[in-house]
């Protein structure tokens, strides 16, 4: 009997957890194509330690050729079309037909929504962005630092948060924090807004450091010549250093394909079901009505992969994806926090703060390792 074919586009968080889950479920029985333009996964949080000089860009990458999983085949392809209504993938390394296809390409970075950030912003959003910064930030000794957020929805809500706190820890431990002020600039009326323990700490956080919060405000160009960071009210915050999240957008070939609306793939969030037979959209990629991050893909992946296993044997699936998860905080000063969110249980999102703690980096990097490990075997 023919097997069933499955390919899942984009080996990030969720590609490799659902391609993951269906080896174990069904090894051999399932015909997996896992297709991705790199060479390695990178974790999002490694970023932030490359850019402070706290892992090396070579360590954290975890290359594709340690994947191997029973019954799933990596291609390492560029993809350039996908046809939702024909099951059809095109890449530079051929063309595949599938019985099931699932969109996993993340979010990719708009660099031209915002005027002067591609030339002289610094997003340290992508490997290649830390690693400039990387190489950048001992040559920044005084003045005034930006972390701007460009646009929202954003990766990580926490994450530009952590840069900042992150920040003044590198300029203490080199003797010129009493140098530079720090300013942090999110569109959201919080740092975290589902929730409010965890904005509250973080707040009280920055307040401690003497780190300037703008809330509610979004960084809509870099005027390069001057130094200046125009926000979106038109009031201007002169910079020495200025480090961006760029506005987010789904790959070029998702917004090619007619399966996005409003930027993203829409999606029942119960089910991760897009509007096309056969095609799902997990993580990023989708508006499931959680934010983007990779604890949430990975949740997603897990009941798009009970609904295959269940199809293909048979029967239905019963999970629902429930929007919980559980994210990392780094506070700086060798402290992490932990939220545990919850967006669809109840009336409104809820997020409950442990911590900041010493006690909780090792549970932070256990979140990492469990994961490399599961994954690559290492
Ligand atoms: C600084 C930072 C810190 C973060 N910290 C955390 C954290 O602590 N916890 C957490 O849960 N999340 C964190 N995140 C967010 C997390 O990295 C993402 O939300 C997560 O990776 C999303 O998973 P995904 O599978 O949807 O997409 P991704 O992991 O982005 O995977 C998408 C894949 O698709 C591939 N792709 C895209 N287009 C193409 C194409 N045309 N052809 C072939 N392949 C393609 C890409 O190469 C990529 O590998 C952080 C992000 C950043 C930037």
């Amino acid at each position: 009997m023919k097997k069933s074919r499955i390919i899942v586009l984009g080996a990030g968080f969720g590609g490799l957890e659902l391609t993951t889950v269906l080896s174990e479920a069904l090894g051999d029985k399932v015909d997996v194509t896992l297709i991705d333009k790199n060479e390695a996964f990178v974790f999002g949080f490694s970023k932030l330690d490359v850019m402070f000089g706290r892992a090396t860009p070579d360590a954290v990458r975890l290359s594709y050729r340690d994947f191997m999983k029973a019954g799933v085949c990596f291609r390492q392809e560029t993809i350039g079309a996908i046809d939702p209504t024909a099951l059809r993938v095109t890449t530079d390394g051929g063309t595949y037909e599938a019985d099931v296809l699932v969109v996993a390409l993340g979010a990719d970075y708009d660099m031209d929504a915002t005027p002067g950030l591609a030339d002289g912003g610094n997003e340290f959003y992508s490997v290649a962005g830390a690693e400039r910064v990387r190489e950048l930030l001992p040559t920044f000794t005084k003045g005034r630092a930006i972390i701007g957020v460009c646009g929202a929805p954003f990766k990580c809500p926490p994450a530009p948060s952590e840069a900042a706190l992150l920040l003044h820890d590198y300029l203490t431990a080199r003797g010129v924090r009493g140098d530079c002020e720090i300013s942090f600039v999110i569109p959201f009326g919080s740092p975290v807004p589902p929730s409010p323990d965890t904005s509250r700490a973080l707040v009280a956080a920055f307040a401690e450091r003497d780190i300037k919060f703008v809330p509610g405000r979004r960084v809509r160009s870099l005027d390069l010549a001057r130094r200046v960071a125009v926000l979106d009210d038109g009031s201007e915050m002169p910079y020495e250093l200025f480090l961006g999240v760029p506005k987010h957008r789904a790959p070029e070939v998702v917004l090619a394909s007619g399966m996005a609306e409003s930027g993203y793939v829409p999606v029942k969030s119960a089910t991760l079901e897009t509007r096309f037979p056969g095609v799902y959209a997990l993580g990023d990629v989708a508006t499931v009505g959680v934010p983007k991050a990779g604890v949430f893909a990975e949740g997603q992946a897990h009941i798009v992969a009970a609904s295959l296993i269940a199809r293909l044997t048979g029967g239905e699936s019963a999970e629902a994806y429930d929007g919980r998860g559980s994210c990392f905080v780094e506070f700086g000063a060798g402290r992490v926090g932990r939220i545990d969110v919850d967006f669809f249980s109840g009336p409104k999102p809820t997020g409950t703060l442990q911590g900041p703690s010493a006690a909780l980096v090792a549970d932070k990097e256990l979140f990492g390792s469990s994961r490399r490990a599961r994954w690559f075997g290492r």
